[in-house]
């Protein structure tokens, strides 16, 4: 085969990935670019890298040679601070000022830290440090309990769909080396050429003041869009229906490429997540070329080869693309109708169920001996595994009362709503992050958990399944709502859950 850069014809072998590791990518081909044209696009895997590393993070990707999974950062509404996102949980990335009160010559400081290793550090530095200090109290440590978190970043645009065209060029390289090199590539290659550029030097969003290098990349990109009416050629698509694309994994990625021989087209699809598609065209194929159709399914979650990718290739063309008359017309019409966020909305939801299923299976393992234990050893046993899940017992307590002020504003009863809101109410200047009486509903949530599940573990029914619904679904909202509403609701005369009186 030959081993030749697809862009300049020099020798290849640097040894790329053929999708990118940060998004999970596991698999390296040394024969599609030489090292320059492969750095070339290093701008551009950024990019995407970073415009995926919430959902990457969220579900818990393991970028290649890495033995850590993502993290992503984003801004905790209340306080301002950054938080990093992982699948386990959300912390703060450094330590930060509750509050702060003059005393005498000095002030009395609340310090909350991200972990115990960083406090020992603070408390190492004061020591070093002129400054005569001594504590207000012995240190605690609390499980933060974490409100709403901004996280910009949008995804798409010239650069998001530019990678996206790139790693889909470099997979049609490696399926069909030889049309990749015979030249019908070369618009498609002057285009993911022109846009890494603009990626590379920062310019994958509007600077204010821009440098010369990269109004001159900007310029090129625009030529290089030129054989393509000047749009890119390649475009958001929704028009593939859910039932269509079942990929092999639950989050998996895919990527086809093909050639419909009987006219030539060569088309790209990429499905991110099963959630986010996209189509492209590039380019034509020489005439007499065999139509043909391959298939990657990727799997982010998987740790290693040989289980990460399934592939798939027909000798027809079922995914071949219809080329929109504007290319944003896919985009704007699927903005107009919802669809856009309806595939981001639904894929969220996969992503909770994902971790909650991870929790469960978590939980079933630490809880696994309670069904051998006595009455008081499986008690411990089960509130030790709950204090670990403190966020997500919150995120039902949240859901629970969200029910109810709907409930209260459908009956004309919406005047109550504001103290419903007092019960779950945050307070940055406390230590959980909670107010307390919001700490009181998230004890009393806990404990109806605790005594669900001592119950079920006596039965001999507490397993995986059974922690998944009681964490989360149905079930676990039944048995928090009875106890935090019940005391409510008796003031109202209403019962928790009206069609069970
Ligand atoms: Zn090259």
């Amino acid at each position: 085969m030959s081993k030749t850069c697809i862009v300049c014809g020099q020798a290849a072998g640097s040894g790329e990935h053929v999708f990118p590791a940060a998004l999970g990518g596991r698999r390296v081909n040394s024969g599609i670019y030489c090292p320059k044209h492969d750095n070339s696009y290093s701008g551009l895997v950024n990019e995407i890298a970073g415009q995926l590393d919430f959902l990457n993070a969220y579900l818990g990707v393991i970028p290649d040679h890495s033995k850590k999974s993502k993290t992503a950062s984003a801004e905790h509404t209340l306080t301002g601070e950054t938080v990093s996102i992982s699948a386990k949980e959300i912390r703060f990335t450094k330590p930060w000022i509750i509050s702060r009160t003059p005393v005498g010559e000095g002030e009395a400081l609340q310090l909350s830290f991200p972990d115990i290793q960083s406090a020992k550090q603070f408390i190492k530095k004061m020591e070093a440090s002129e400054h005569k200090w001594t504590y207000l109290s012995k240190p605690v440590a609390r499980r933060y309990i974490t409100g709403s978190v901004k996280h910009k970043r949008a995804f798409g645009g010239a650069c998001g769909l530019g990678s996206i065209a790139y790693l889909t060029q470099t997979l049609f390289a490696q399926e069909f080396p030889e049309v990749a090199r015979s030249g019908v590539l070369s618009n498609f290659l002057g285009y993911t050429q022109a846009i890494a550029k603009v990626a590379m030097l920062g310019g994958c969003e509007k600077q204010s003041e821009e440098r010369e290098e990269l109004i001159e990349a900007r310029l090129t990109l625009t030529s290089a869009l030129e054989p393509f009416g000047g749009a890119a050629p390649i475009w958001w698509d929704f028009s593939l229906s859910e039932e269509e694309h079942v990929n092999k994994f639950e989050f998996g990625h895919r990527v086809t490429v093909g050639i419909d021989g009987s006219d030539g087209q060569i088309y790209g699809r990429v499905a991110l997540f099963s959630a986010l598609t996209f189509s492209m065209h590039l380019g034509t194929a020489p005439h007499g070329s065999a139509t043909r159709e391959v298939t990657v399914d990727i799997d982010p979650l998987a740790k290693h080869p040989p289980n990460d990718i399934n592939k798939r290739e027909v000798f027809s063309a079922p995914g071949r693309i219809q080329v929109p008359e504007h290319a944003t017309e896919g985009l704007a019409n699927a903005v107009a109708n919802g669809t856009q966020q309806r595939a981001f909305a639904h894929l969220m939801e996969r992503l909770d169920e994902h971790q909650l299923s991870m929790l469960a299976r978590d939980m079933n393992k630490a809880l696994a001996p309670c069904s051998n234990l006595s009455l008081l050893e499986a008690r411990a046993l089960i509130e030790k595994a709950l204090d670990e899940q403190l966020q997500q017992i919150w995120r039902m307590v949240r859901g629970v009362l969200e029910g109810l002020k709907e409930r209260m504003a459908e009956g004309n009863m919406a005047v109550i709503n504001p103290m419903l809101d007092s019960l779950i109410a945050y307070d940055v200047q406390s230590t959980s992050g909670l107010s307390q009486q919001a700490e009181v509903m998230l004890a009393l949530a806990k404990a109806a958990l605790a005594a669900q599940m001592e119950e079920d573990c006596a039965a001999g029914v507490l397993n995986e399944e059974r922690i998944a619904e009681l964490m989360g679904k149905g079930p676990g909202l039944h048995v928090v709502g009875q106890m935090v509403l019940a005391p409510l609701l008796q003031v109202f005369g209403e019962s928790p859950h009206p069609d069970e009186q």
